[in-house]
């Protein structure tokens, strides 16, 4: 249930509204807008009389929310929500350009990608040093030593980083990494999501394999309820029946989760296609489709990649894609 304030109330006038919900066993969401304040009600509200509710002076109007998203619906926060990673903001009208390779190699090869990324635009730097591969006999990341090498590259270039974490255990390791991955795979690792909805670090939520736009809405409401709303959501393909790429990039999740959440929206193309030659393509798409930002493969040497080097761009290539992406945002703002 959300309760719209009329503009004026005063922070008393609130405060006391919100004690009194909160009497009734309700977690009280307070979303303030320069205009409007909205407050979420979390909980059974079955006991509130809306009535009741809606007859104060102070409140304009009292809805029912029927998703079972409750923090992440943008009925509790019409605005969007921008989240910062060192100094870089995205959603709300800023766009994240992420890059990097699949994994970390090493030292060289982090530093001379972010160097390169860097050059073209990009403002964050990906990179993977806990792979979560198909085959247990492939390259698995370099886990601390990857992390370390990634701080490097942070500090050669000044550069935010993200990379993608499979086990609480290894929250420690985290502690300067900007924003955290959590992979596709683990989408729905709920134990997971509630150690990470304790940190105050940014998460960027990949859409699972085989999961609905609601599901990706209700795993990130995981990390929200346990008090950390800095959520990126990612659209990275789904598994569908078609085998010409290696996903199917659903990119009508940008428009659908822009309207039913305030959370940013990003979109790997590299992953939902699987084909270096079919990442620019739908860079641009997702671009003009409205994504808060994009995160690319990107290898100094793709023959050679110890992980998705078939999807990976090259330096070069990933420049024209900055080119273009930066000419669609002045196109379609
Ligand atoms: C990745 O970004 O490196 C990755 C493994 O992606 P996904 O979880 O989307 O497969
Ligand atoms: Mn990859």
């Amino acid at each position: 249930m959300i309760a719209i304030l009329k503009p004026g109330t005063t922070p008393a006038q609130m405060q006391h509204l919100v004690d009194w919900l909160k009497h009734m066993n309700l977690d009280v969401h307070i979303s303030k807008g320069t205009e409007v304040t909205v407050l979420g009600l979390i909980g059974d509200t079955s006991r509130v009389d809306m009535d009741l509710l809606k007859s104060l002076d102070m409140v304009e109007s009292v809805k029912r929310v029927s998703e079972p998203y409750k923090q992440a619906n943008r009925k509790f926060h019409p605005k969007d929500t921008i989240v910062q990673a060192g100094d870089v903001r995205i959603g709300g009208g800023y766009f994240a350009m992420i890059a990097g390779p699949c994994s970390v190699e090493s030292e060289e090869q982090i530093i001379a990608v972010a160097r390169a990324v860097k050059e073209s635009g990009a403002n964050i730097l990906r990179g993977g040093a806990f792979k979560p591969r198909t085959s247990p006999y492939a390259f698995q990341g370099m886990n601390g030593e990857g992390i370390r090498l990634l701080l490097e590259a942070k500090k050669a270039t000044g550069l935010p980083i993200v990379t993608e974490i499979m086990n609480i255990t290894a929250l420690d390791m985290f502690a300067d990494v900007d924003i955290i991955q959590v992979g596709a795979r683990n989408m729905q690792n709920f134990d997971l999501l509630k150690e990470l909805g304790k940190t105050q670090k940014p998460i960027l939520l990949k859409r699972g394999l085989a999961n609905t736009l609601q599901e990706l809405l209700m795993s990130a409401e995981y990390i929200m309820s346990e008090g950390n709303e800095q959520v990126i959501l990612c659209e990275r393909g789904i598994r569908t029946f078609e085998t010409a790429t290696r996903n199917t990039l659903d990119l009508s999740a940008v428009s659908v989760l822009h309207k039913l959440t305030h959370l940013p929206v990003v979109v790997d193309p590299s992953h939902a296609t699987g084909k270096a030659d079919l990442v620019a393509p739908m860079a641009y798409a997702a671009t003009a489709a409205g994504a808060d930002g994009i995160m690319i493969e990107v290898h100094n040497n793709p023959a050679c990649a110890l992980c998705d080097g078939a999807q990976s761009l090259t330096p070069h290539q990933f420049d024209e894609v900055c080119h273009k992406v930066r000419k669609i945002r002045e196109a379609i703002v």
